[in-house]
């Protein structure tokens, strides 16, 4: 509940209770994290993109840096604004803290006649500083895979279950964004240590700061803060609304996992195949594609290492059954890509395997955009195959 002043102060805060921090409360909270022995990340710009890495204050934060994003292209402006979260997810995601691209399974070395096996050593807990409600969307999609599933992964359960995430709303969608169809953003009302809408107005640079877990509270209440006032709601509230309407793209998901099962013989898939690379791309900047795949080396010293990989469903490799691989063409290969996230993902794992990033749409090199595909079966469902992509293309 808002207050009707805002003294600032060190204070209990309650579960849920919104306060404001100023930036040096968000340097705080960096410095905190980090003392409490995580290893605190956020979003960094590296090699031209905002990826995420190390950070020990604000000021490795992307400050004042905003980006353009359109199919198959992604580049970073600057202003002098200071603003640190104005721009939309990039390459990297926080799925490669948790399940990491290359993986040390196990590593033995030879001594005498036997082999001597190695565990690596245990990783420091992370805290995550500025993902983005759909990024912490996928990670929810990913615990049901590896950590949740049948199949859990010990390496991957452990760190998320230790992990502590702060979640900055976002303000400034892409045009490549599309979260508010999938109901993974632009806003977050859960799953989450503490939640963050960056606001600078009349009132000053601040942060309106929510508190959705235990961690939250305990980390939360020793930094100096302000009650919330009910203008700084307010603010939010328009904050979050302007980013709904700048969202850059559309996608139909009622009826959409059904019309993906029984368009698979669909023309389309033939046409996309023809601009398609099977470059894998869309996959490995997925925040959710999951798909690995283990290799074994050895040395000349004796040493031998398993690491598991991530592989991609675009690898012709990647469906070799007994006796060759069974998707050998790349309409076959996308089409695998796409039903999955868009369709069979709910028959295995209860939710869509896509949450609207626009990653992939991104950094396809030449511009495959999801929501189009859809858009294009949805329009010639229930056509001839001869017809389908007149009709699609008709008004
Ligand atoms: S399929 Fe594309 S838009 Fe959906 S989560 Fe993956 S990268 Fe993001
Ligand atoms: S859809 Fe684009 S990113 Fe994905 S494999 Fe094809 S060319 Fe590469």
């Amino acid at each position: 509940m808002a207050k009707s002043n805002n003294p600032s102060v060190s204070s209990k805060v309650q579960l849920g209770e919104v306060v404001v921090l100023r930036l040096d409360g968000l340097d705080s909270l960096v410095a905190r994290l980090t003392a409490l022995g995580f290893e605190t990340k956020g979003p960094v710009v590296r090699d031209g993109a905002v990826v995420p890495g190390p950070i020990t204050g604000v000021a490795d934060l992307p400050v004042g840096v905003h980006d353009e994003q359109a199919p198959g292209s992604y580049r970073l402006t600057r202003g002098d604004d200071g603003r640190l979260f104005d721009w939309a997810v990039g390459p990297g995601s926080w799925k490669a803290e948790f399940f990491p691209p290359s993986q040390e399974v196990w590593r033995a070395v030879k001594v005498g006649d036997s082999m001597q096996f190695t565990e690596s050593a245990p990783l420091a807990p992370l805290a995550i500083v500025g993902a983005r409600p759909c990024e912490t969307a996928a990670l929810d999609v990913l615990d049901r895979v590896l950590k949740d599933g049948a199949h859990r992964d010990p390496v991957y359960a452990d760190r998320r279950e230790g992990a502590f995430v702060a979640v900055v709303e976002c303000a400034t969608p892409a045009s490549t964004c599309f979260c508010s169809s999938m109901g993974t953003g632009p806003g977050i009302e859960g799953g989450f240590d503490l939640a963050l809408t960056e606001i600078d107005d009349a009132r000053g640079h601040r942060f309106v700061v929510r508190a959705g877990s235990d961690a939250g509270v305990e980390v939360l209440s020793v930094l100096a803060h302000e009650e919330a006032l009910d203008e700084d709601l307010e603010a939010r509230g328009r904050v979050l609304d302007q980013a709904a309407a700048r969202m850059g793209r559309q996608l139909q998901t009622e009826g959409l996992a059904s019309l993906l099962a029984r368009n698979v013989e669909h023309p389309r898939w033939a046409d996309v195949a023809e601009r398609c690379l099977s470059c894998a791309n869309c996959t490995l900047v997925c925040p959710t594609c999951f798909c690995s795949d283990v290799r074994d080396t050895s040395d000349l010293d004796g040493t031998l290492e398993r690491r598991r990989v991530w592989s991609s469903c675009f690898d012709l490799e990647h469906s070799y059954l007994h006796g060759g691989a069974v998707r050998t063409s790349a309409s076959s290969r996308y089409r695998q890509w796409m039903t999955h996230k868009l369709s069979t993902w709910w028959d295995q794992f209860d939710t869509s395997g896509c949450v609207g990033c626009g990653r992939c749409i991104a950094w396809c090199p030449v511009g495959i955009d999801i929501t189009e595909e859809a858009a294009f079966i949805a329009a010639s469902d229930g056509a001839t195959p001869a017809n389908a992509v007149s009709k699609a293309s008709a008004p």
